[in-house]
């Protein structure tokens, strides 16, 4: 199957492509857009939210024989696609305007537009939902400290996760609340070192490590949360007015997209063979699809695939071509 899509658009816009995740399939997307003259933006949540960026280390990927661990890939990757011209924003993608000729992507910190869009967001989403979650999301459980933040000035909170982004949130919370409760599923932080000293040394964080977060509980609003700890199987209970949730699994990212694109029951996005989905001048790669071996270099491929297919359809050409000479 091929979708048509035809964007010579006259009107001006922020970016010619928002790649959306920076993890191999995305960055190296854009340092193939960059690299034609696109002008490009790619908006990540984090280095160690993705699959490659929690990969301790990497021994497989071609041409790389030192041993080097996924986020330093990455960041050889996001550099690569920096030197071309690539802006790269910390933001979490939380809603879009994909069906109109100008695509608008709204993130925490802003909305951004662009005449393309790669959707490369991954497949570490959460599958299932913490007990009173669903209930109580908007009176104390968010997504969001930048956004919900101030709302919990000199109260106590919990922030659940182990990724960068979870750490810079819990950081980014001190600033109003009298104490954070960081709960880190995983005995160790997935993190850069620089922030997990960060959180250590906060005296207005405490970290539990190995720690599973299992109900969000309250009448109206948050009252507490009730967790247990690895290896043993009583819960115990955090009076907390605020839950803050940045916690992973194994289910495609496509929340954001509320319905505007295609997903199969597997909750996969369909593309075609130039991995552009049903919505003209919007493409996913990566593992947010699901036919795909979840393997960093077949994520880069395709990346590199839609970004030129992309390039094609911005400049109205019929066929996909590399520049070979640059
Ligand atoms: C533990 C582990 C070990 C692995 N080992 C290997 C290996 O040795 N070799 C190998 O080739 N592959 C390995 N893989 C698989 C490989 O890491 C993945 O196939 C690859 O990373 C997929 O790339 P991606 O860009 O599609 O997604 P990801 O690497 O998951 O990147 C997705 C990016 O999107 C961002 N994102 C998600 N949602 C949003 C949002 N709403 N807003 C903004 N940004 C968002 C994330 O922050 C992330 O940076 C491993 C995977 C895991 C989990």
């Amino acid at each position: 199957m091929d979708f048509v899509f035809n964007a010579q658009s006259s009107q001006p816009a922020g970016y010619d492509v928002v790649i959306i995740g920076g993890g191999p399939a995305g960055a190296t997307a854009a340092i193939y857009t960059a690299r034609a003259g696109l002008k490009t933006l790619v908006l990540d949540k984090g280095l160690t939210t993705g699959a490659l960026g929690i990969t301790g280390k990497i021994a497989n990927y071609p041409g790389v024989v030192d041993e080097i661990s996924g986020a330093e890939l990455l960041e050889r990757m996001r550099s690569q696609a920096r030197s071309f011209g690539t802006e790269f924003v910390s933001d979490k993608v939380i809603g879009a305007d994909l069906v109109s000729e100008e695509k608008t992507i709204f993130g925490n910190a802003a909305a951004y537009t662009a005449r393309a869009v790669i959707i490369a967001t991954g497949s570490m989403g959460r599958g299932s939902r913490v007990k009173g979650e669903d209930e109580l999301l908007g009176h104390g459980v968010s997504y969001c400290a930048t956004c919900d933040g101030a709302f919990f000035r000199d109260q106590e909170v919990v922030v659940a996760g182990n990724s960068d982004e979870a750490i810079e949130e819990g950081l980014f919370l001190t600033k109003f609340a009298q104490l954070v409760h960081f709960l880190s599923p995983t005995p160790e932080l997935k993190a850069p070192q620089h922030l997990v000293d960060a959180l250590v040394n906060d005296p207005k964080i405490k970290l539990y490590k190995g720690a599973g977060l299992r109900e969000i509980f309250g009448g109206g609003r948050v009252e507490g949360v009730r967790f247990v700890r690895r290896g043993q199987t009583e819960q115990e209970t955090l009076a907390v007015t605020g839950a803050f949730i940045y916690l992973q699994g194994g289910k495609p990212i496509t929340d954001f997209l509320q319905g505007q694109i295609e997903i199969s029951e597997a909750g996969c996005l369909v593309v075609d063979r130039e991995f552009q989905t049903a919505v003209p001048g919007v493409y996913a790669v990566g593992d947010v699809l699901c036919n795909h071996i979840k393997q960093a270099v077949i994520a880069a491929a395709e990346g590199a695939t839609a970004a030129i297919a992309v390039e094609k359809a911005l400049r109205g050409r019929k066929q996909m071509m590399v520049d070979w000479s640059k």
